[in-house]
């Protein structure tokens, strides 16, 4: 058997033979991780790489963190997985600190983002069907390239054309506004109204992630918080990947000043173990017994992983090193987008979660730019074909801030 912690007997890995038994469906780049530690990782030939992706914005404390190493393996020989039919301790307290540091007052755990959305938009057609009177065609608001999740309900509350293509028929209710435009919010709930439906809830990330790194508006969110408390409206925040500490702050709702009534989180919350989260207010906690369940959802092996990586973020400072490093990296992206003006329009993100945008009228795309990147040792997700996202461990340090801009400096150098 191999010995995967020994780095130095490369082994052939068999890229013929994973695309033969494992089904098609992601562009994969051609190496094979291997072993994590920190913000680094390495493949099966022993190549070393500077990881900006994270697990795509999931492994909140890096790779092989002690504090992880720990948790996993005292829970493990604990109990694993026990099922909901009985109370879980460690569900129950990491629920507790979810709420303590949020603006919640309950939680339902299950296993993904999409999953956690699902749950959300389960809660407001209940909500609607329940609470609510006169309401048979309950609509969800959501934005133009957004973002929520793969399953089909969640496909349909993705404003974005590509993931649906082929998918139909969709689940109906949904309906897209541009994002940061409360002008299209009001007239479509006016609208909708005189069609005998009506708009429950409005779904929102605080900066779209996958749609290209955009950030919400704060003016736009404050008047889209007083238009959902005027006309009973639900406001639902898709935090999968902007929770958890990556905009700097430990919620994106955060960043815009308002509360959401419902929000989701997955990602970052177990630092990349599976999990997903659904919290909501009191008043619209309506999900009763029977109406909503997952047979893994909340197990003690994830929840005590996932209290680990938030106790951890708090004890490490990480929200102030997110802050500093975020400054730190937009700064160094700025100078490197000054330093081509005809390859990049703009910088932009919050904390570790930051994109620069190629210009359209250019051939060069984000995944151009990625795949020369892995060449030289650093890791880079596309978030459409114009950005380039930046979305390291939430500990990644100012040395490895400064290696990834120069890497990505002489990435530039050779592809312009
Ligand atoms: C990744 C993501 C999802 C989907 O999460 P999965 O765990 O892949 O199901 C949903 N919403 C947002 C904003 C995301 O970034």
């Amino acid at each position: 058997m191999r010995n995967s912690v020994d780095l130095h007997t490369p082994e052939a890995f068999d890229y013929n033979e994973f695309d033969t038994y494992v089904m098609r469906t992601y562009e994969r780049f051609p190496i094979a991780i291997e072993k994590g530690q920190g913000c680094r990782l390495w493949d099966t030939e022993g190549r070393e790489y500077l990881d900006f992706v994270a697990g795509i914005a999931t492994c909140t404390l890096g790779h092989a963190h002690p504090a992880l190493i720990e948790t996993v393996t005292q829970q493990i020989q604990k109990l694993h997985h026990a099922s909901n039919f009985y109370y879980i301790p460690e569900q129950g307290a990491l629920a507790k600190w979810l709420v303590d540091y949020s603006c919640a007052d309950s939680v339902f755990f299950c296993n993904s983002g999409a999953e956690a959305n699902e749950a959300a938009i389960k809660l407001v057609r209940k909500y609607a069907h329940t609470v609510l009177d006169s309401c048979e065609q309950p609509v969800i608001l959501t934005a133009k390239s957004s973002f929520h999740g793969r399953t089909l309900a969640t496909i349909s509350a993705t404003g974005q054309p590509k993931y649906q293509k082929d998918f139909d028929p969709l689940v109906p209710g949904f309906v897209y506004v541009p994002y940061n435009d409360i002008k299209t919010v009001e007239d479509t709930i006016t609208d909708l109204h005189k069609k005998n439906s009506r708009v429950v809830a409005v779904m929102l990330e605080p900066l779209q992630g996958e749609g290209g790194v955009r950030p919400g508006d704060l003016e736009y969110f404050l008047q889209l918080r007083k238009i959902c408390d005027e006309n009973n409206i639900l406001l639902v925040f898709d935090e999968v990947q902007v929770g958890i500490g990556r905009s700097g702050k430990l919620w994106g709702y955060e960043y815009l000043g308002v509360e959401p009534d419902i929000f989701t989180s997955a990602k970052g919350l177990a630092g990349g173990i599976p999990i997903g989260a659904m919290m909501c207010k009191r008043f619209c906690d309506v999900l009763s017994p029977g109406t909503h369940a997952s047979t893994f959802g909340g197990n003690p092996f994830v929840t005590a992983v996932a209290l680990t990586v938030l106790k951890t973020i708090k004890k490490e400072n990480l929200l102030q090193n997110v802050q500093a490093r975020g400054e730190q990296l937009r700064a160094s992206l700025r100078a490197i987008t000054q330093k081509y003006p005809t390859l990049f329009t703009e910088v932009r993100g919050w904390g570790l979660i930051n994109g620069i945008e190629l210009k359209q009228e250019i051939k060069l795309t984000s995944l151009d730019i990625v795949k020369a990147a892995i060449k030289d040792g650093l890791l880079l997700a596309p978030a459409g074909p114009k950005v380039l996202r930046f979305i390291p461990p939430l500990i990644v340090s100012e040395t490895e801030i400064e290696q990834a801009t120069e890497i990505l400096g002489q990435v530039l150098v050779k592809i312009s």
